[in-house]
């Protein structure tokens, strides 16, 4: 049976209502923010800074959009800053913009990111891998490199295989607010970040990453002695980061930033490396400064050891006060 056109245009319907009551009225507000509610926002409005857009922008990129769906089984929710595309059931769309997409945006601005992504952005929510590959490369005329999902900047979207769950979509979700926020920032950071909240819930109301997957792989090579100085990995440029990875990249960067935020050091680390960017690029400066410690090599012995004690879906919270050694 083929699934009715499922648009949910709530929104941009009572924007168009709205703007045609304010049309006459010359103080009504023109710079709302798109939050999802339905606000006062006359059709005409322009943004009031970068990377702000409002419900109106959200109404007309979804119309061009509905030109572009490949099926009638897409379901369309805006979600600011994101518009949100899927070919599962309407409910299971709504239900991951809501309790993934919104959740993720709301908690990683909280900490770390003020600014939005300066484009509305699509997230392409497949129901399958067969869906996923297919309209991949209908839409985008690529093949994906990964099963999962990845983020676009060159076609604007998010492109997820959501059968895989939601982790990749959170992981993916960081990339475009490090872009927008931090437009310098290394691979190692923005891969750690991504790759810390791609298994992440809510500790005393913040996100907050878990030990996933990426973890027996690292203790591997911790043991094998095959994990680079940070140092190096800071210092990795993109093509060094993901072409010359031997494996370790990702992990290695979770991890350290893991390992910061079970000290409660890692939104301390953001904003300090985030301030001093442009005297210290790769963060490595800022990271030994947050870590309070001079011998880097020190360091790594004592984050390998602690890697090497973590497991797989256990916390282990149990870490002294950074002692500064
Ligand atoms: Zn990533």
């Amino acid at each position: 049976m083929i699934k009715r056109l499922q648009i949910l245009l709530l929104v941009p319907l009572a924007v168009l209502l709205l703007a045609l009551l304010f049309r006459s009225n010359p103080s009504a507000n023109t710079s709302e923010q798109a939050t999802g509610a339905a606000v006062a926002v006359p059709f005409s409005g322009v943004p009031v800074q970068p990377g702000s857009f409002t419900n109106a922008d959200f109404a007309r990129h979804v119309d061009q959009l509905r030109k572009t769906l490949p099926s009638s089984d897409f379901t369309v929710i805006i979600q600011p800053p994101f518009v949100v595309i899927g070919d599962e059931s309407p409910v299971s769309v709504k239900e991951h913009a809501e309790k993934t997409i919104k959740w993720a945006v709301d908690k990683l601005k909280q900490d770390y990111f003020s600014q939005d992504p300066k484009q509305i952005l699509d997230i392409w929510l497949f129901r399958d891998s067969a869906s996923y590959e297919k309209n991949t490369f209908t839409l985008f005329g690529e093949k994906p490199g990964t099963p999962y999902g990845y983020y676009s900047s060159a076609h604007k979207a998010l492109i997820m295989n959501i059968s895989t769950g939601g982790g990749t979509l959170v992981h993916e979700i960081v990339h475009p607010f490090v872009e927008a926020n931090f437009p310098a920032c290394p691979p190692w950071f923005n891969e750690g970040l991504g790759s810390l909240y791609e298994q992440s819930g809510e500790v005393d109301g913040h996100i907050h990453g878990y030990t996933n997957w990426r973890l027996p792989g690292l203790q591997t090579a911790i043991r094998a002695g095959k994990v680079p100085e940070f140092k190096y990995l800071t210092a990795l440029d993109a093509h060094g980061f993901y072409n010359e990875d031997k494996g370790t990249n990702y992990g290695q960067a979770r991890y350290l930033c893991y390992y910061l935020q079970q000290r409660g050091l890692l939104v301390k680390f953001y904003r300090e490396f985030h301030a001093h960017q442009k005297q210290d690029p790769t963060g490595y400066k800022s990271l030994q400064k947050t870590l309070g410690l001079v011998d880097m090599n020190a360091f790594k012995q004592k984050w390998e050891k602690y890697v090497l004690g973590l497991q797989q879906g256990f916390e282990v919270d149990s870490l002294p006060p950074p002692d500064g050694n």
